[in-house]
């Protein structure tokens, strides 16, 4: 049973490390299929074994992200999530379940778009707007009524007559994706951070500390629902509710659809599978709602979700799109990497906008061009890849990927790892591509082992032109360093004196610190057990002598013969040698 305590212990650590990422750095470690399945898997497991169940599991909290810029205000309903599920067959278990419940096979549904944006609670008094509430945690939101204006289409007085005294409505904040892609252009081209989905944008502009004209008027609310609403029996079916809304001055979605038969339902979903593509705002599924408001009240509700609604999610596994262009990136290993420019595509959340093609015969195996339809699919580790061409016969003004013969960067030629079919520079710390990652790696904890010597700092080096190998670290005078403006004096103090200690380092960190492909701490532990001096170890090399008297592969030795063989690696490596006593 401890067993079954920790299987369920880690489930619940797991999902709501992805809950943080996700809610509070926008950030999605797995597709949000994957963080569904887990989540449903904790729920068979508490069931089953109710001694473990805990009301401050995942599965009965809405995950939230206060922001401490903003109070918090209860609901006065509150306002839940929604069950999800990705298969539309499941659109059946739900329909019986309601049937036993009510005993009635009449039912009657509202079936709407899932917009993907954020939720908006909006509490109106006597026509008159009182505040805005994000959804929080399902009991109390964030009061965000200062920044409404921000939104297109919110009214702040309700129209017509009769409306009801108290009215919460509920609807989704978005943003069309035509101006999403404007407003990330401007914040690129003003050097500031863009946003990398609509739902990002939208949860960053509602709670923007500082207001800024380029946000203003961007936003859209479409209503799906009411909480608390006085008089209680006000609305009778969630369709008409909507549509008398509308009368009040809301948007609602063109879309909704009141569906009589199961078969009308299950034509909606495939309608809006068609549409995800061609409307101008983000939709991740349908939302499938019982309509008579009396049933629903009869259903009920979970801690998390109302019994009487079901969100069926699009499975956004493999996502149509086409190739734009193609770019050679140069790793830190100097390995020549193909890599597409796609059309952007959006994995629940996620835009994809590029997708590595790995080596030529993958290019060549899949048959992909410039201007090639290509399904691409996000895997369970979060990396996009393609898995096939589509159309590619249909397709016109293709235009065939010819694999560099010299490097992208420093145009040095490149050589063909045969074994693994991979082109590689190998002008290592020459190479501009390959010297940021290279002076990163020299400086990690199996190589020269500094903490504190991070991406930022090398580059800003580099940018001012004060280092251009790991050597010139060594070199760095204090004064040097100072005149640089706007830097933490800490933080170069810091790693100064850190540099300075360093006096010796054994010949397997040297080694591993070089950055040769392939060459990872144990084989060069290996290495070195077999010499005595630097001069040693360059001469076996020299002499092509390397595989003789070292017990590796072919493809390693190749790797290490072609880096001593240009001549500047070896200038550096001894140099180094000089300014650091190595010890064998
Ligand atoms: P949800 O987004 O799946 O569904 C509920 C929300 O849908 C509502 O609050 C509402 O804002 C919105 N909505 C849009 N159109 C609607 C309509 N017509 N009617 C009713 N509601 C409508 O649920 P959630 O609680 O906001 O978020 C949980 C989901 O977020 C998970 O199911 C998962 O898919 C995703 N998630 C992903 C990760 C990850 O790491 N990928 C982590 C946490 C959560």
């Amino acid at each position: 049973m401890k067993y079954i305590e920790n299987i369920i212990k880690n489930l619940r650590k797991k999902i709501k490390l992805y809950e943080y990422f996700y809610n509070v750095l926008n950030v999605s470690l797995v597709s949000d299929y994957e963080y569904d399945i887990l989540l449903k898997k904790l729920l068979k497991l508490e069931k089953k074994f109710s001694e473990y169940d805990s009301d401050i599991s995942p599965t009965k909290q809405i995950g939230n992200n206060f922001s401490e810029e903003f109070k918090l205000r209860n609901h006065i309903l509150p306002m839940l999530s929604l069950e999800s599920v990705y298969k539309i067959s499941n659109f059946y278990n739900f329909y019986n379940f309601i049937k036993k419940k009510i005993n009635n096979d009449n039912l009657k549904f509202c079936c709407e778009l899932k917009i993907d944006g954020v939720a908006l609670n909006v509490l109106y008094k006597d026509k008159l707007l009182v505040h805005a509430l994000t959804r929080g945690n399902g009991y109390s939101g964030e009061n965000v009524t200062s920044n409404i204006s921000v939104i297109k289409n919110l009214p702040k007085k309700l129209l017509g007559k009769n409306v009801p005294k108290v009215l919460e409505v509920r609807g989704e904040v978005f943003i069309l994706k035509s101006d999403f892609l404007n407003l990330n252009k401007n914040l690129h081209n003003n050097f500031k951070k863009s946003f990398s989905n609509t739902r990002n944008i939208v949860s960053g502009i509602l709670r923007r500390k500082k207001k800024s004209y380029i946000f203003n008027e961007k936003l859209f609310f479409i209503v799906y629902g009411v909480g608390f609403v006085h008089p209680n029996n006000y609305f009778k079916s969630h369709y008409f509710m909507l549509n008398k809304l509308r009368s009040f001055g809301f948007n609602i979605s063109k879309y909704n659809n009141f569906c009589k038969k199961k078969c009308n339902v299950i034509s909606f979903f495939k309608r809006s599978l068609l549409m995800k593509n061609k409307i101008d705002f983000d939709i991740d599924g349908i939302v499938i709602k019982l309509d008579s408001i009396n049933l629903q009240k009869k259903i009920g509700y979970t801690n998390k979700f109302p019994k009487w609604a079901i969100a069926i999610k699009f499975n956004t596994k493999n996502i149509l799109t086409k190739i734009l262009n193609i770019n050679f990136k140069v790793g830190r290993t100097g390995i020549i990497t193909p890599v597409a420019k796609l059309f952007p595509i959006n994995f629940s959340g996620v835009i994809v906008k590029n997708v590595s093609l790995y080596n030529k015969d993958n290019i060549k195996k899949l048959k992909i061009n410039i201007g090639s339809y290509v399904l691409v699919k996000r895997s369970g580790n979060v990396i996009p890849k393609i898995v096939k061409v589509i159309y590619n016969k249909n397709c016109k003004n293709l235009k065939k990927i010819f694999f560099p013969k010299i490097c992208p960067c420093c145009k040095s030629n490149l050589v063909l790892n045969k074994n693994k079919k991979l082109y590689v520079c190998m002008n290592g710390v020459f190479c501009n591509s390959q010297k940021k990652k290279l002076i990163l790696h020299f400086f990690s904890k199996n190589g020269f082992n500094v903490i504190g010597i991070g991406p930022k700092t090398i580059e800003m080096l580099i940018n001012k032109k004060m280092i251009n190998t790991p050597l010139d670290m060594f070199k760095l005078s204090k004064k040097k360093l100072f005149s640089i403006k706007h830097f933490k004096k800490k933080t170069f103090v810091n790693i100064f004196n850190k540099l300075k200690k360093i006096k010796n380092i054994y010949f397997y960190n040297f080694l591993y610190a070089l950055g040769i492909p392939e060459i990872g701490i144990s084989v060069s532990k290996n290495i070195s057990k077999k010499f005595n001096s630097i001069e040693e170890f360059l001469c076996c090399i020299r002499n092509n002598n390397f595989n003789k008297i070292v017990n590796i592969g072919i493809v390693i030795s190749k790797n290490i013969y072609n880096f001593f063989i240009i001549n500047n690696n070896v200038k550096y490596v001894l140099e180094l040698s000089k300014t650091i006593k190595i010890i064998f």
